[in-house]
C-alpha cells in the first residue's frame, strides 16, 4: 500500500526529485528596467485577477478566475513582459484560492498585493520543443525570454540529467537580485531503511539550545550567528535614535538590510548542515509535530520561527526521505514533557522554568530537554510499529 507500482505490477525504482541552485543576478540596467517592470506587472495582474474573480463571484455565485491574455487588450504595457510570468501568477492564484478552500484557517483568503510590503519577484516556465527552450544556461548567464542573456555567478552546476523546469527572480531589499533555478532530476528510489532503536535519534526542540537530542547532545548554533545577531540589535538601537529621512538614517538602514540577509543566508547554511549530518549518521529520526505558530505564540512572538526550526524541520524530512528514511512525527499532543523516561510517571507539577526535576514516583534525576528526547524517541517508534501493523492488517 501506498507505493507506486508500474505497468508492469514491480515496484517502480526511480522517481523524479527536485533540487534548486540559486545564483546572484546581475542584470544590465536596461534588463533590472525590465525586472523591475515584470514585478510590477506581477502586482497588477494578481491585484486584476483577484478584483474581478470577487465582482464574479458576487454575481454569479461561481469562482472563476480570468486569464492573463483576457487583459492585455485592455493593458498594453502587459505584452511588454514575459507571458509565462504573468501566466504564474495566474496558477499561483488559483493555488491560493485552493489552499484556502481546503483550509481556510491555515491559509487565509487571498490577499491583494501592494508594492510596499509585496516581494518583488516573478516566476517563469521553461518550454522545451525539441532542441530550444526558453530559459537555458550557459557558462555565465541565464538566458530568459525577453530578458536575453542575463550574467549569473553559479555557486555550483547541474548534474548531468537534470532538466531546468522553472527560475524564480527576485530583488532583495537591498537592491541585489538573485535566480531560483528549479531543476527536475531523475534519481534511483532509494531502499527503504526500517527503523531500529539503536539507529534512531529522538530530537526536541529547545529555545536555547536549538535542540537537544535523546542522548544528551545539544546543537547551539555558531557563535558568529550569535555575534551578527547582536550586532543587527546595536544597529536597531542606533537608528531608534537617528533621525528618519536623514543621510545617516539610510545609510544605518542600509547597513541593517545587509546584514539582516547575511544572517538569514548563515542560517540556512547552518540548518543544512545540521540536518545534513543528522540525516547522514541515523536512520530515522523522531520530532515533535508541533505546531511551531503555537510555541512563538506561546514565547512572545517571533522567536522559534526566527530560528529556523520549521525549515530544519522541513530540510530533514526530504534529506531522510532521498536516502530510504523516515521522519517519524509524534503527535503534537501526546505529553512528553511531563512523562518521567524512566517509569512513565506523569508529573504535572515540574515547573515550567525547571531545566532538571527528579520524577516523585521512581527518584530519576531527568534533564528537562533529555528526558523529553527519550520519550519523543520511544513515541514515535512506538507509533511507526502501529502503523506498520494496520497496513499489515489492510
Ligand atoms: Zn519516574
Amino acid at each position: 500500500m501506498g507505493s507506486k507500482r508500474g505497468a508492469d505490477g514491480k515496484q517502480s525504482k526511480s522517481s523524479i526529485q527536485y533540487n534548486t541552485i540559486k545564483v546572484p543576478l546581475y542584470p544590465t540596467p536596461e534588463q533590472e528596467a525590465l525586472f523591475q517592470k515584470t514585478f510590477g506587472c506581477c502586482r497588477y495582474i494578481w491585484n486584476r485577477m483577484l478584483a474581478d474573480h470577487e465582482e464574479f463571484y458576487y454575481a454569479t455565485d461561481k469562482h472563476f478566475i480570468p486569464t492573463p491574455a483576457k487583459y492585455k487588450k485592455e493593458v498594453p504595457f502587459l505584452r511588454e513582459v514575459d507571458n509565462q510570468a504573468l501566466i504564474q501568477e495566474h496558477n499561483k492564484l488559483s493555488q491560493a484560492f485552493r489552499n484556502f478552500f481546503r483550509n481556510p484557517a491555515a491559509f487565509g483568503y487571498p490577499r491583494f498585493k501592494r508594492k510596499k510590503d509585496g516581494r518583488d519577484r516573478f516566476t517563469a516556465c521553461n518550454h522545451v520543443m525539441g532542441e530550444s527552450a526558453t530559459i537555458y544556461i550557459t557558462q555565465n548567464a541565464v538566458r530568459m525570454t525577453k530578458a536575453g542573456l542575463v550574467r549569473a555567478k553559479f555557486p555550483r552546476r547541474p548534474r548531468s540529467g537534470w532538466r531546468l523546469t522553472r527560475i524564480t527572480v527576485e530583488r532583495t531589499k537591498t537592491g541585489r537580485y538573485y535566480g531560483c533555478l528549479l531543476f527536475a532530476c531523475p534519481v534511483h528510489k532509494p531502499e527503504p531503511v526500517e527503523p531500529t532503536a539503536e539507529r534512531t535519534i529522538g530530537l526536541k526542540y529547545s529555545v536555547t539550545h536549538f535542540y537537544v537530542t535523546d542522548g544528551g547532545a545539544a546543537a547551539d548554533p555558531p557563535r558568529w550567528l550569535k555575534q551578527s545577531q547582536e550586532k543587527l540589535a546595536a544597529i536597531q538601537q542606533k537608528l531608534s535614535r537617528l533621525q528618519p529621512g536623514s543621510r545617516n538614517y539610510q545609510e544605518q538602514v542600509q547597513t541593517y538590510r545587509l546584514l539582516h540577509e547575511r544572517i538569514a543566508n548563515q542560517r540556512r547554511d547552518f540548518l543544512h548542515k545540521e540536518s545534513r549530518r543528522i540525516a547522514n549518521a541515523w536512520d530515522a529520526v523522531c520530532i515533535r509535530g508541533d505546531s511551531l505558530r503555537a510555541i512563538s505564540g506561546a514565547l512572545g512572538g517571533g522567536e522559534v520561527l526566527h530560528s529556523g526550526f520549521g525549515m530544519f524541520r522541513e530540510m530533514l524530512r526530504y534529506k531522510l526521505e532521498r536516502q530510504g528514511k523516515q521522519l517519524l512525527e509524534v503527535d503534537r499532543f501526546v505529553p512528553t514533557t511531563k512523562v518521567c523516561s524512566a517509569c512513565g510517571a506523569v508529573t504535572e507539577s515540574i515547573p515550567p522554568k525547571a531545566q532538571r526535576w527528579i520524577c516523585p514516583v521512581c527518584g530519576a534525576e531527568h534533564r528537562r530537554g533529555v528526558n523529553a528526547a527519550v520519550n519523543i524517541k520511544a513515541k514515535g517508534l512506538v507509533q511507526y510499529q502501529a502503523g506498520q501493523v494496520q497496513e499489515a492488517v489492510s
